[in-house]
C-alpha cells in the first residue's frame, strides 16, 4: 500500500539553518497491515506519519501510496487523499476535542454530513469503539482512554483505508494503553483498515505485525537486536532479572 524509498525531508529552520529530519528513509507498509514505528525522541516519526498522511509534503524521494506519488500531486489532489484516504489520530487530542460537548456531538462536528445520517453514523461510530453507552456525556466526564475511543471514532469518519496514529496511548495508562491497541487491531480486521502507529511503548508492539524502528531519519535494522532495546526502550536492570533464570 505505501512505498517509501529514500525519502528526505528537510525544514529550513532559519535562514542558513535546516534540519534534515528525514534522510533518506525505506519502508514499506503492506495493505491490511497493523504495523508500528519505533524510535526516540527527535527520530522522525512524527514528520514520517505527517508525509504518509499528506499533510506535508517530502523534500526528495519517492513516496507511493496505492500507486500515487505522493510528490507529484497538486496540492488539490493531496488535500483530497487527506480527506478521503486517511484518518488521523494523535497523542494529545485536547485541541480536537470539545469537554462542553457530548461525545456524539465532538464526532458529529467534524463530519462533512448533515442531517440524521450524521447522528446515526457518529452513534454507529462510538458503538464501534464499544462508548455506545457514552453517546450522551459530556466530553469532560469522560476518562482519557474514552476519550481517545471519541479521537479514533473521529479518525474513521471518512472511513480511511489508512489510520495514521501518532503516540494514541502516550497520555494514559499501561492498561488502557493495552485497551485501545486491542481496539485498533479489532478496527484493522473488521474493517480492513491499513494502521500504522507510533509508540514508545515495546510492550504494546508485541501485538503488532510487525515493528519497524527509525534511528535518525532512517529506518533502523537494529529492532531485533539487544543493544537497541537497552538503550532505548527497557529498562536494564528489569530485562536483566526477567532473564537471569534462562
Ligand atoms: P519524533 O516524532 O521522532 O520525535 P520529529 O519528526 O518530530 O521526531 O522530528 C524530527 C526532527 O525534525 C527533529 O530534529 C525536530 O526538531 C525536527 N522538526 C520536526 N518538525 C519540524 C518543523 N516543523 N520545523 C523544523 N524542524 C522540525
Ligand atoms: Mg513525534
Amino acid at each position: 500500500m505505501i512505498e517509501c524509498q529514500n525519502l528526505v525531508k528537510i525544514y529550513k529552520v532559519a535562514d542558513e539553518l535546516e534540519v534534515m529530519a528525514l534522510q533518506g528513509l525505506d519502508l514499506t507498509v503492506d495493505k491490511g497491515e497493523l504495523m508500528g514505528i519505533i524510535g526516540s525522541s527527535g527520530s522522525g516519526k512524527s514528520t514520517l506519519l505527517n508525509m504518509l498522511g499528506g499533510l506535508d509534503r517530502p523534500s526528495a524521494g519517492k513516496l507511493i501510496i496505492d500507486g500515487k506519488n505522493l510528490l507529484q500531486m497538486s496540492d488539490k489532489a493531496l488535500v483530497q487523499y487527506k480527506l478521503e484516504t486517511v484518518g488521523f489520530v494523535w497523542q494529545n487530542n485536547a485541541r480536537n476535542l470539545i469537554p462542553y460537548l457530548t461525545a456524539r456531538q465532538n464526532v458529529e462536528l467534524p463530519m462533512l454530513l448533515k442531517g440524521k445520517r450524521k447522528k446515526e453514523w457518529a452513534t454507529e461510530l462510538l458503538e464501534l469503539v464499544g462508548l455506545g453507552n457514552r453517546l450522551n456525556n459530556r466530553l469532560s466526564e469522560l476518562s482519557g482512554g474514552e476519550q481517545q475511543r471519541v479521537a479514533i471514532a473521529i479518525a474513521l469518519a471518512n472511513k480511511p483505508q489508512l489510520l495514521l496514529a501518532d503516540e494514541p496511548t502516550g497520555n494514559v495508562d499501561t492498561k488502557t494503553a493495552d485497551i485501545i491497541l486491542d481496539l485498533f487491531r479489532k478496527l484493522n480486521r473488521e474493517l480492513g483498515v491499513t494502521i500504522v502507529i507510533v509508540t514508545h511503548d515495546m510492550q504494546l508492539t508485541q501485538k503488532m505485525d510487525r515493528v519497524v524502528a527509525i534511528r535518525d531519519g532512517r529506518t533502523s535494522s537494529e529492532i531485533l537486536s539487544r543493544k537497541y532495546f537497552d538503550e532505548a526502550i527497557i529498562d536494564d536492570s528489569e530485562y536483566e532479572q526477567e532473564h537471569s533464570h534462562v
